[in-house]
């Protein structure tokens, strides 16, 4: 039965009528010719262009007219949630054998972008599906991966990644919440903080100490568990006002006493620090995507706004500053772009991809930062206003540069990646 979804929701854009949607100059049509023998292409398939188009629609039609709303109540997106996961735009990377589509990392990417360029809290709320089945998808059991992936592909549920806490996020071997193993059970104790989709999930992903020897090697010390998130003990924090990306669900949540089978620990004791950042190779390029979406909506809401708004007799893109503005703005979305399309491709194809993954979330965190300051600029006092596009998306760009690695971190990763390519 599960298997059929997925299938269905292939079948599924052919029949919405949505081939035609037109694409961007930057997603060319598919010429079979162009790439023979030159053994290197930035076209896509027709089926990534579909999917493409698929999220361009959704997002066009139905994320940004709703997106201030949401934005000024601070309320989960609950509607856009169901029509994503309908229209097969979430949770694509579940594999088949589980119900999903078992698409690739690049695949997951063109899509994050599309629905980023509506709307990047809606995006998070979605992607924070991805960044909690990850650990699952890569060191799950079968019986594990059945069970867990296979209930999203049967409803629009959510799940989440829990191993940030109050006094441990970058600094991830500090976490303090500790796991016992009393027979067959272990038992939960600690705090987890800023959990995306916190109040919203089935399950969580859960990283906890189980070697309370302080120390004890960080590649040993910590087991990754799948926590049900009904499970007694369970308390959940009042959702975080944040700056931006106001409607993503952000809770700090409490583990007292948490029972939790041994059978949902992920490979062994020991093995979770591990799965836990392996995840982050898969879920950066999604990210960076992410990013690269919202400074595209910038670029596109200051080259609009350029045309229309005169001053000095004629319109300010005619000034020669405002349009170097905006040609430096399309230089850094077009090598963003290309940066986690790199990352995305290097993983799929099977390579350790590192080092790209956090070049392209260091590079788009940064530029979407940069790309929608200038839109705010471009659109003067306007631009200060929250009835104009672009202050929101400056506030939602600011989170790229902090979750899922801060900028400083993937520098720090980047390196150290890069000194040993040189050493050795
Ligand atoms: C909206 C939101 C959603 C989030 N979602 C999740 C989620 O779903 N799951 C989850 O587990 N976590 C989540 N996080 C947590 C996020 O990953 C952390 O906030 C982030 O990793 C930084 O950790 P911290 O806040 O403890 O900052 P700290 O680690 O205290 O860092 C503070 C500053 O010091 C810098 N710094 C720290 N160490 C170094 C170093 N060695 N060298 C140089 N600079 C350094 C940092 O770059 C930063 O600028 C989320 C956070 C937010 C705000």
């Amino acid at each position: 039965m599960r298997v059929l979804r997925a299938s269905r929701v292939l079948q599924g854009f052919a029949q919405f009528g949505w081939r035609s949607y037109s694409i961007s100059a930057h997603a060319p049509a598919t010429s079979q010719k162009a790439h023979s023998g030159l053994g290197f292409s930035f076209e896509l398939t027709d089926q990534q262009r579909e999917f493409q188009a698929t999220a361009r629609k959704f997002s066009r039609e139905e994320i940004i007219p709703a997106a201030a709303q949401y934005d000024k109540t601070g309320e989960y997106p609950v509607p856009l949630i169901k029509r994503a996961w309908e229209l097969g735009l979430m949770n694509s990377h579940i594999p088949e054998s589980c119900g999903g589509l078992g698409l690739g990392i690049f695949d997951a990417c063109l899509v994050t972008e599309e629905i980023a360029y509506g709307c990047t809290g809606v995006q998070t709320a979605v992607e924070a599906n991805s960044l909690g089945q990850m650990p699952v998808i890569i060191a799950g059991n079968e019986q594990q991966q059945k069970k867990y992936l296979g209930r999203m592909t049967e409803e629009p549920i959510m799940c989440a990644y829990c191993v940030t806490e109050p006094g441990a996020g970058s600094d991830v071997a500090g976490l303090q919440t500790r796991a016992e193993k009393k027979g067959n059970e272990y038992i939960i104790n600690g705090q987890k903080m800023w959990i995306t989709n916190g109040g919203k999930a089935n399950w969580y992903f859960l990283l906890a100490r189980t070697d309370l020897n302080p120390k004890a090697p960080t590649g040993k010390a910590f087991t990754g568990f799948i926590v049900e998130a009904d499970t007694p003990g369970i308390q959940i924090g009042r959702k975080e006002m944040n700056m931006g990306q106001r409607c993503s669900d952000t809770r700090g949540i409490i583990f007292e006493d948490v029972r939790v089978p041994a059978e949902n620990v992920l490979i062994t004791e020991g093995a979770g620090f591990k799965i836990a950042m392996g995840a982050f190779d898969k879920t950066r390029p999604p990210v960076a995507a992410g990013a690269v979406g919202l400074a595209q909506r910038a670029l596109d809401e200051a080259t609009k706004y350029a045309l229309e708004r005169k001053t000095f007799g004629k319109v300010i893109a005619e000034h020669q500053v405002v349009s170097f503005m905006l040609a430096e703005m399309a230089i850094k979305v077009e090598l963003a772009r290309m940066s986690y399309q790199r990352a995305a491709w290097e993983v799929d194809s099977g390579r350790r991809n590192t080092y790209y993954a956090s070049i392209a979330k260091a590079f788009a965190g940064d530029i979407a930062n940069q790309v929608a300051a200038d839109a705010v600029q471009i659109f003067g006092g306007n631009g200060f206003n929250s009835e104009y596009p672009v202050e929101k998306l400056m506030r939602d760009a600011k989170i790229y540069q902090i979750y899922e690695g801060t900028a400083q971190i993937q520098r720090l990763v980047i390196a150290r990646e890069h000194l040993a390519r040189f050493k050795n």
